[in-house]
């Protein structure tokens, strides 16, 4: 085997001990919550999030927003049908309803580019991270979060053993987190 093969086995099989030791000291993302609940007066993801149906880009409000809410709400598009944040979904308190927390949460899949379920956090209006640091500094001390800021602004957030097994997914695979 060739010196280079080697130390690349090697690197990998550091990476795995790596990180089954991060899932014993930081079990997966376990979401337990409240009864669902209504969007009320909230229509941050309205802004936030990209549809593709009707060509919203992310961070843009979408044109068929309107004083009462989705203005074409009988036949919006799937996605839109289909989209609970994490708070409608009854995790996190009442009070932390997107519009008020200033963060709208979402959730990668397990198989997102770290290996690991990580809470997706996108800021609702400029100024939204740091109206709730508290919350994302209480959460970030046993989960990875990723914070997908305006543009493709992206922050990770999380404990120091995570970070680190993030930095080193983030250096081989740096492009896959561009379409978060
Ligand atoms: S961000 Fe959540 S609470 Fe707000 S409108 Fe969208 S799904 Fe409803
Ligand atoms: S189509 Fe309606 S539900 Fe979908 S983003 Fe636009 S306003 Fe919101």
């Amino acid at each position: 085997m060739s010196e280079s093969r080697r130390e690349r086995r090697l690197a990998e099989k550091a990476e795995k001990k790596a990180q089954k030791k991060s899932e014993r000291h930081s079990p997966p993302l376990k979401l337990r919550g409240l009864p669902r609940r209504d969007c009320g007066a909230c229509t941050v993801c309205c802004t936030s999030l990209g549809v593709p149906e009707v060509n919203k880009p992310r961070d843009i409000e979408c044109s068929h927003l309107c004083g009462q809410g989705c203005g074409i709400y009988e036949s919006r598009p799937e996605s839109c049908r289909v989209f609970d944040c994490l708070w409608k979904q009854g995790i996190f308190e009442t009070e932390h309803r997107p519009d008020q927390l200033g963060v709208l949460f979402t959730v990668t899949g397990q198989g997102s580019a770290f290996g690991r379920q990580c809470l997706v956090v996108h800021e609702a209006w400029p100024g939204g991270f740091e109206n709730a640091r508290p919350v994302l500094q209480h959460l970030s001390e046993t989960q990875l979060l990723i914070l997908v800021g305006e543009g493709t602004s992206r922050r990770l957030l999380g404990p120091p053993h995570l970070l680190a097994q993030a930095q080193r997914v983030l250096s081989r695979t740096l492009p896959v987190l561009q379409g978060t």
